[in-house]
């Protein structure tokens, strides 16, 4: 028998699912709270519900749908998780142990039908979209990891494998629940949503009303050069890009991202810099360099660290906000959909 899984519905949900079983709808409350408080899977813990709806619980449902199949770790700061569906898809989350506390990165589609070159997760094509318990389900089980040492994810970023606004509503409906008071209860202001920049999915998510950072992968100041990184730029040209971005930082008052992956001798050219500033000269936002983490099969390789302080400094003399971000995950094959592609590979060696 197909079981209900609760992860991924609102209370409001829960709640006519519970009517549906008899139950008074406050019971919603209740349910809402072992799941995204307690991180409890097992309905028979569950104290304060009656012991019959537990045992229909039981026989009826499941809290989540997905588990933990591998975990690397890079020192104590990063760890990358696989994590395998009920359809026995694999999707990978990292999450990484910061000063100011513990951020979770989420995958949204199994693949990504994007394909921008220099990033492993299009690199299989796309399989399906993830449903709403499976995003939220890998913040479920991570945070069920820390528990014992009462360590709580603080900042969730949806930077894992898959395009966020391609699968709006079920990425939405999660980043609800992770916000929203009724469930995990981390705030808004925490979460980030990084896209390719679909340009009309992003003026949808700036009418949401919802105080996320939105993360845009520029990896390049022109179109000449963005069309070959990001392909999806022949659609939605800077010229329409960049106007939403700006829109999107008016409309929320919320300072946007822009990811930017240094490629050696690719975009990582002083002119470019100089290029990128007069671009961003009027939008409110916040640029991230990143050294390109190299993927297996591809020319492309990371910056010096020469080319990389040099592209920092011309950015934040013209008066940029810039960030050097270290990808801690390199070792561990993280972010890119690199976990995936190497277990999928050992599954394929093995069978
Ligand atoms: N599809 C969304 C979400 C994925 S986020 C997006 O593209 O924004 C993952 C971020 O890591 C994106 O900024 C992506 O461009 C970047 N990225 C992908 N592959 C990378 C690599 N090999 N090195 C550095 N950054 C990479």
């Amino acid at each position: 028998m197909q079981r209900v899984i609760l992860l991924g519905r609102t209370q409001e949900e829960l709640g006519e699912l519970l009517t549906e079983m008899g139950e008074p709808s406050y019971r919603a409350q209740q349910v809402m709270q072992w799941i995204y408080q307690h991180r409890e899977n097992d309905f028979s813990r569950m104290t304060n519900l009656p012991s019959a709806l537990r045992h229909r619980l039981r026989e009826t449902s499941r809290v989540n749908d997905l588990q933990i199949v591998d975990s690397s770790e890079d020192g104590d700061s990063t760890e990358k998780i696989a994590l395998q569906l009920s359809d026995g898809e694999i999707i990978e989350s990292v999450l990484i142990r910061r000063r100011y506390g513990n951020s979770v990165c989420l995958s949204t589609q199994v693949g990504c039908p994007i394909g921008c070159p220099l990033c492993a997760s299009g690199m299989d094509g796309f399989t399906r979209d993830l449903t709403a318990a499976e995003i939220t389900g890998q913040w479920f089980e991570i945070q069920r990891r820390l528990d014992p040492g009462s360590e709580r994810i603080s900042h969730v970023v949806f930077m894992g494998s898959g395009e966020p606004l391609l699968n709006y509503s079920n990425t939405l409906r999660a980043v609800r629940l992770l916000g929203g008071e009724d469930g995990a209860g981390i705030s808004y202001r925490r979460i980030t949503l990084s896209t390719v920049g679909l340009v009309p999915e992003m003026k949808r998510l700036a009418r949401e009303d919802l105080p996320v950072t939105l993360a845009v992968s520029l990896h390049a100041p022109n179109d000449y050069l963005r069309d070959r990184l990001v392909p999806i730029n022949e659609k939605y040209p800077l010229e329409v890009l960049i106007p939403a971005c700006k829109e999107y930082a008016e409309g929320t008052g919320r300072r946007v991202s822009f990811e930017y992956a240094m490629i050696e001798q690719v975009n990582d050219y002083p002119e470019l810099a100089r290029e990128l500033a007069i671009l961003l000269a009027d939008v409110k936002c916040h640029i991230n360099l990143i050294p390109l983490n190299p993927v297996p099969g591809s020319d492309y390789s990371a910056s010096s660290e020469d080319a990389l302080t040099r592209f920092y400094r011309i950015l934040t003399d013209l008066g940029l906000n810039a960030t050097v971000r270290r990808s801690s995950g390199l070792d561990i094959d993280a972010g890119c959909g690199q976990l995936r592609r190497r277990i999928t590979a050992r599954e394929r060696d093995s069978t």
